[in-house]
């Protein structure tokens, strides 16, 4: 879901992370400067041919790869929570500095696995301090180049915000989002999932002993730099919940990264069948991409709506466990200048969401090239809000992010898409998808 950015508070339950002093200060200093946006190039390893990594792997995972290797089973769960230490406490990189593992361990561990990460190709930063990487996963066989998918980092001075994506591309088309206009390549596995977290915690220095590149913007409150985490990035997450359920396992892990529950949110255009699963057995915070109150516009805006109508994902929204006052769910509206903001369209906003303990972001919209829409009058904007928290129901308007970069709402969307005349003239040729990143090179 390529839409809006909820931030939730702080995590209380974030595991302490050492930073110097004067890193925070130089990252106070970021706060009021107004650098420009930059973009440059990082590099980090990936994983040889033929050894898979562990990054991001489950614990039953872990624990098939420690099997695999000949790890007796009465030692399996000792040594995944050992691995699991060192991989998602400590941003582990290299076996050897897993001390408390035996040398013959870490060595069988040397010899099969990686601990490498995704490849980040490109990293922009925007002047107020967003972050955007152009990441590059594992190639899955020797025609793959890997697919590649962006990840933004949203600092905040009490908190920092991840916006993850869950697939490559989407299969949905939601008119007013950039990410619609590129076609779904595959879903991305959970450890994908996982390792944007990790990835982005090597990018801002978020791990123990750790510190922020020189002159970053990150939360100076003392707690973590990454406390939220947001499905929000490419593609739709209940299209892909398995891997979202089993992503979020192993983001919200005490023991590990450590991400309350409550500071994940997943994000849906509305596919309703998915929606009580995802609440049952992630638990997360639920935003909905309403954008529109009256089904045929909502049918242009968001089309899935033609399967699942307002009213059912309305119902859905009135059963979804854990739903309270405490636990609120954000229903996203981008604001179209004469398409859905009328004060006609606020009162029967209000009027849909009676009785659903909500929160209303409002978006400006935010342009692409190409795109047919413009963002809301100003005061537009501010009388639709006015409308709507007279009703009683919050009503931020969400201040745009990462605009110099493209990182914005609904601006998402990765190199991939340069692909696409390259990977028509290879389906006309016979040769599959997987060709596709063999051979195209961002051209
Ligand atoms: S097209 Fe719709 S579902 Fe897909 S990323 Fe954009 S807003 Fe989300």
């Amino acid at each position: 879901m390529a839409t809006a950015l909820d931030i939730a508070k702080h995590n209380t339950n974030a595991a302490p992370v050492s930073v110097s002093d004067s890193a925070r200060a130089a990252a106070r200093d970021a706060l009021s400067r107004d650098a420009l946006s930059i973009e440059k190039k990082a590099e980090f390893t990936v994983a040889a041919a033929g050894q898979s990594s562990l990054v991001g792997l489950t614990r039953d995972e872990l624990k098939d790869k420690l099997a695999a290797i000949g790890v007796p089973e009465r030692e399996q769960k000792m040594r995944v929570a050992q691995l699991w230490h060192w991989i998602y406490f400590r941003g582990a990189k290299d076996f050897d500095e897993m001390t408390n593992v035996g040398k013959p361990l870490r060595a069988a561990l040397k010899d099969a696995y990686t601990l490498a990460r995704p490849q980040v190709v490109s990293e922009q930063v925007s002047k107020d301090g967003t972050r955007k990487w152009l990441i590059r996963m594992a190639s899955t066989g020797p025609l793959d180049k890997g697919a590649e998918i962006e990840c933004v980092y949203i600092p905040e001075t009490d908190r920092g915000t991840l916006c993850v994506s869950s697939q490559v591309g989407c299969t949905l088309t939601c008119s007013f989002c950039h990410t619609g206009t590129q076609r779904l390549v595959r879903n991305l596995t959970s450890a994908e999932i996982v390792a944007q977290l990790i990835v982005a915690r090597d990018c801002i220095g978020d791990w123990p002993d750790a510190t922020p590149p020189e002159g970053a913007f990150v939360p100076t409150d003392g707690g973590r730099f990454v406390s939220n985490i947001v499905f929000m990035g490419m593609g739709e997450p209940l299209y892909n919940t398995d891997n979202v359920v089993a992503a979020i396992s192993v983001l919200s892990d005490n023991e590990g990264l450590g991400l309350s529950r409550r500071r994940i949110t997943v994000s849906t255009s509305g596919v309703v069948p998915q929606m009580e699963r995802l609440g049952a057995e992630a638990n997360t915070m639920l935003a909905i991409s309403l954008h529109a109150v009256r089904d045929d516009l909502r049918d242009v805006l968001v089309p899935i709506n033609r399967k699942y109508d307002i009213a059912q994902l309305l119902d859905a929204c009135r059963a979804y466990p854990g739903l309270s006052n405490a636990r609120r769910i954000t229903f996203e509206y981008v604001m179209l200048k004469g398409v859905n903001d009328s004060d006609a369209d606020a009162r029967e906003l209000v009027r849909l969401l009676k009785g659903i303990p909500a929160k209303i972001n409002l978006i400006p919209f935010n342009p692409w090239p190409g795109s047919k829409y413009e963002c809301s009058d100003w005061e537009r904007i501010e009388r639709f809000s006015e409308i709507v928290f007279r009703a009683g129901y919050a009503s931020p308007v969400r201040t745009p992010r990462g605009r110099d970069i493209l990182a914005a709402c609904g601006q998402l969307k990765s190199e991939t898409e340069k692909l696409r005349a390259r990977a028509r003239m290879m389906a006309e040729q016979g040769i599959g998808a997987e060709g596709v990143y063999a051979v195209g090179n961002g051209e």
